[in-house]
Formats: structure tokens, sequence, C-alpha cells
């Protein structure tokens, strides 16, 4: 791929764009995969769900006669043969589910993520560069072999944890429950109830896997086509809503080089970011230079969506309530 500068050259002797511009370039901004993330969650969650449905199947039925062998029926203790009953059940649904759900499996919907990433930043990235040279400069998956690669392999690494933790969590209920000296008839519905909390806590994570990698992967792959054709620099662009945490409202419209990035990282890079970096083309002159940069601007949009949030905070109780929620999202 050409670099930058002699693309810009291109453009301008090809009439691509005007020799000299009355206005400065107006460059849209990109949107975050937001549909991505859901319909990535979607797919974990397919592959979740048997560890589920496998430790009701065959955990839940065992329980009253775990609770009979742990003494929690007075007089017949027998720890060797509980434990062993639990390790086996346990063992028997982790084979089960890693024959429904293989390695395979995980891997290949794992490698979905950034090819679908990819598909979308390119479009978002060329829409950028249109409005900038006048080129859709993004055709293939060139040069982008290797991010694609990482990025399929944390989420393979991330999305087995969740199983493998949510296993390990209900066996730890159980004993916990035995410990306690839950009463007999009580055990399987307290070992029931905290593995439905486990559950979910497996789900959130999930979610918030799916958001954040969803959103990593987006800003490494504009990272890397930036780079790679010469760009060097770059403008940070939040979402300007009330979401966004103050740190990066800060930095919105700001400079930043690909080489140090700011204080927070680049775009994506923290967690549950949501910003992205708009190529800083200002070095080819003032005709690729966006007005909405630099320290005036941030400033003026910091008090802008400052205003925003206290307009919604005054919207009451429930308001507030509600953009904590959503706060928390964004800094999980
Ligand atoms: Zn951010």
């Amino acid at each position: 791929m050409p670099d930058i500068d002699t693309m810009a050259e291109v453009a301008k002797q090809g009439g691509l764009i005007p020799k000299k511009r009355r206005k400065p370039p107006r460059v849209p901004r990109q949107r975050i995969p937001r549909t991505l993330q859901a319909r990535y969650y979607s797919k974990i969650y397919k592959l979740l769900k048997p560890a589920r449905d496998l430790v009701r199947a065959k955990l839940f039925p065992v329980l009253p006669s775990i609770a009979t062998s742990a003494g929690l029926v007075p007089g017949r203790a027998d720890a060797a043969a509980w434990l062993d009953r639990l390790d086996r059940t346990m063992g028997e649904v982790q084979e089960a589910y890693g024959r429904l759900v293989t390695d395979d499996d995980v891997e290949t919907m794992a490698a979905e993520l950034p090819v679908m990433v990819e598909r979308w930043q390119r479009a978002e990235g060329n829409k950028v560069f249109r409005s900038l040279i006048g080129i859709d400069v993004f055709q293939s998956t060139e040069g982008l072999a290797e991010v694609m690669e990482v990025a399929t392999r944390e989420n393979v690494a991330l999305i087995k944890s969740i199983s493998t933790e949510y296993f390990s969590e209900i066996e730890k209920i159980v004993m916990r429950n035995v410990r306690a000296g839950v009463r007999a008839e009580n055990f399987a519905s307290e070992v029931e109830a905290a593995s439905r909390g486990q559950w979910k806590k497996g789900i959130n994570r999930a979610k918030l896997i799916a958001r954040d990698q969803t959103n990593k992967a987006y800003g490494e792959i504009n990272r890397v086509r930036q780079t790679q054709m010469g760009v060097t620099s770059y403008i940070w662009r939040t979402s300007q809503d009330e979401r966004v945490r103050e740190s990066h409202l800060d930095l919105e419209g700001l400079s930043f080089t690909w080489e140090k990035g700011s204080d927070e990282g680049h775009p994506g890079q923290p967690i549950q970011c949501r910003c992205t970096a708009e190529p800083d083309l200002s070095h080819l002159g003032k005709d690729f230079a966006p007005e909405d940069t630099g320290e005036e601007y941030n400033k003026r949009v910091r008090t802008e969506v400052k205003a925003k949030l206290k307009k919604a905070e005054k919207g009451g109780y429930l308001a507030a309530w509600k953009k904590a929620e959503l706060r928390k999202q964004e800094k999980e």
C-alpha cells in the first residue's frame, strides 16, 4: 500500500480532492461495532449454555446422595464417598461438555470476531479517508493477518476461561455447602440457587468480553491500518454522550502519536473504551485539518457534554441511576 503522503498527492493531481479546499474537511465519526457486540455475545452464549445444562442434568440429580454421604443426614457421614461422587460427576460434566463444545468449535467462533470487525472497520475507515483524500483506501485484509490472529487467540483463551471457571466454582459451591453443614433437605436447593448465581456471573463476563473484545479488535485493526500507510498521529474521538468517562472526554479532539499514545493508551485499549482514532493528516497542510480539533475545541466540547450530563442528572433519581448504570458499563 502506498503511503499517505503519496496518496494525498495523487488524489490532488487526479482531481479527487480540490487543489484548494474552500472549507476544512468534515470527517465523519467512526461508528464502533455495536451490533457486532450483540452478535458476538449470542455466539458465545450458544457455546456456554451446554455447560449450565450439563450441570443441571448431571450434578443436580446426585445432590441428595452427596448430602446423605456427606453426613448432612446425621450418622451417615462418609467423607471419601461424597468427595469421590462429586469429583466423578464433575469429571463427567466436563468431559461431556468437551465433546459438545470442542476446542475447534471455540476457535472457529473466536476467529469470526476479527473477520466481522475487519469488515466493519474497512467501511468506517474508508468513509474517513474518503472525506480527507477522496479515496477508499482499504480494499482487503492486507497486512492484518497478525493482528487478527492475536485477537482470535485472546478470545479463545477468554471464552474457554468462562466455562472452566464456571465448573470449578460449581464444585466449590458444593463443598462450601457441605462444610457449612447445610441441612440435607435444603442442600440441593441451596446449591442450585448458588449455581444460578454463578451462571449469571459467567454470562455477565461473556457480555463484557463481547463488548470489550469487539472494541479492542476495532481499535487494533484501525491502528495497524493507519500506521501501515504511514499515518503517524491520530485525533482522539469520543462518543460525546453521557457514558463517556471524563478522562477520555479530556482527550476529545486532541492529537497523539501512534508511537506514544495518550496517558490512557490508544482508543479502544482501556477496558470498555468506546473511543476511536481519527487519522491526523494535518502535516499535509490545512486542507487536511478538520476544524473540530485542538485545545479550544476540546474545552468547548467538555463544557457541552458536562452540561448535558447535568441536565440528565436533573431528570431525577431514575435518570441518575440509569446514568450510573451506563457509566459502570463503560468503566467495568
Ligand atoms: Zn474511551
